[in-house]
C-alpha cells in the first residue's frame, strides 16, 4: 500500500533540509525525497562564507548534514527516489519516484537547480578528464598546475578562490566586461597573486588527449584566438532549475522557474515551491533555507485550514 505522507518535499539541499526540519517539528508526517546525494549544490563548497552565526564560514559538508540530521531527530523520513511526476487524487497527490510511489497532502517542491553547461566542442568529452564542476574535489589534484574558470559570477569566482589555494595559476575567463557577483569576491580575486582575469573572453573549445591541456578561446572586442594552456576548466556560467517534471502540471517563468506568491504557494493547491527552483529566488545559501521554512510553516497552516488564494 501507497504511504500517505503531510507533507512531502522534493529535494535534499539546504532549501528541503530546513523545510523537512520544520515541517517535522510542526508536528506533521513528512516524507524527503532526496533525490541523489543530501546536500545539493551546498555539499561541494568548502566554505559557506554568509550563513549567519558562522564569522569563520563553513563548508557544505558540515552543514548540510548537521540539518539533515536535526531533520531526522525531529521525525522526517527519508527515501532515495527523484521526483517523476506529480498527480492529483482526492486528497492531495500522488508522487511517482523512479524508486516508489507516495501520497501526500502537500508538496514542497525544493528541487533546486543543475549547472548550466557551455556545449562547446570537448566539454562532454573531457568531463571527469579535466572538466569538472566540482573545484573543492578537483583541486588537490590539480596542485602546481595551470586551470581556468568560465564564468563571472558568485560561483566562479568562489571557486577559482578555492583552486588558487592549490593551483598554479587560475584565470577567470568571463565573456562581459567586469566581474559581476558579490563585491567581497570581486576585492578577493583582484587582489589574489595567483588569479588572472580575462573580461571579453569567449571559451570556443576545450581541448586535449586523453585529458584536457588547453582552451581555445576568442577575444571578444578584438576577435583575436589564442590557446591557453589548462589541466582543468571549470565551468559556473549560471545555473538551470530542475522543473522538467512539471511540463503539464503547472506554467513556468520564462527561466523554467515555479511562479509563487509571498507564502511561497504555487498555482497548485497545496503545492509550494521553495530555494532555486521558484521565481524570485536570491541564490544565497541563508535565502533557500529560510524559504524551506516559509513553505513548511505554510504547508501546516494549509493543512490545518485548507485555503488557497484563488488564480484570477
Ligand atoms: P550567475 O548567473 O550569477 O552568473 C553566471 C555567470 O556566467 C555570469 O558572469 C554570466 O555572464 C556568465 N555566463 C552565462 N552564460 C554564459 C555563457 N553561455 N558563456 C559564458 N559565460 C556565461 O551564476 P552563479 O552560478 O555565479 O550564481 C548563481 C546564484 O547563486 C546567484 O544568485 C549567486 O549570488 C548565488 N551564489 C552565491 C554564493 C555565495 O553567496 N557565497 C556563491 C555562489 C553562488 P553574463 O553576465 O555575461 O551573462
Amino acid at each position: 500500500m501507497t504511504e500517505t505522507y503531510e507533507i512531502l518535499i522534493a529535494g535534499a539541499g539546504i532549501t528541503g533540509l530546513t523545510a523537512a526540519m520544520t515541517a517535522a517539528r510542526l508536528g506533521r508526517k513528512t516524507m524527503v525525497l532526496t533525490g541523489g546525494v543530501p546536500g545539493g549544490h551546498l555539499i561541494s563548497i568548502d566554505s559557506i562564507e554568509a550563513f549567519p552565526g558562522f564569522p569563520e564560514g563553513i563548508s557544505g559538508y558540515e552543514l548540510c548534514p548537521m540539518v539533515q540530521e536535526q531533520a531526522a531527530d525531529a521525525g522526517a523520513d527519508f527515501a532515495s527516489g527523484e521526483l517523476q511526476r506529480i498527480d492529483a487524487v482526492n486528497d492531495g497527490y500522488r508522487i511517482t519516484s523512479n524508486d516508489g510511489e507516495y501520497q501526500a497532502r502537500s508538496i514542497i517542491l525544493a528541487t533546486g537547480t543543475q549547472l548550466r553547461e557551455l556545449g562547446i566542442p570537448g566539454e562532454a568529452g573531457f568531463r571527469g578528464k579535466g572538466v569538472s564542476h566540482c573545484a573543492s574535489c578537483d583541486a588537490p589534484l590539480l596542485r602546481d598546475r595551470t586551470v581556468v574558470v568560465i564564468g563571472g559570477g558568485d560561483s566562479a569566482m568562489q571557486e577559482a578562490l578555492t583552486l588558487a589555494e592549490s593551483a598554479a595559476q587560475v584565470s577567470i575567463l568571463h565573456r562581459g566586461a567586469a566581474l559581476t557577483g558579490q563585491a567581497t569576491f570581486r576585492e578577493r580575486v583582484n587582489a589574489h597573486a595567483k588569479i588572472n582575469i580575462r573580461p571579453h573572453t569567449i571559451v570556443e573549445e576545450i581541448a586535449g588527449d586523453d585529458a584536457v591541456t588547453a582552451v581555445r578561446i576568442q577575444d571578444e572586442q578584438s576577435g583575436d584566438s589564442a590557446e591557453l594552456e589548462a589541466a582543468g576548466v571549470f565551468v559556473y556560467i549560471g545555473m538551470e532549475p530542475n522543473s522538467a517534471y512539471l511540463a503539464d502540471l503547472l506554467s513556468l517563468d520564462d527561466d523554467g522557474r515555479i511562479p509563487v506568491d509571498a507564502q511561497l504557494r504555487s498555482a497548485l493547491k497545496g503545492v509550494f515551491a521553495a530555494g532555486m527552483v521558484r521565481s524570485g529566488s536570491r541564490g544565497q545559501a541563508v535565502c533557500s533555507a529560510a524559504d524551506g521554512t516559509t513553505a513548511a510553516i505554510g504547508a501546516d497552516l494549509y493543512l490545518t485550514n485548507g485555503s488557497w488564494p484563488v488564480k484570477e
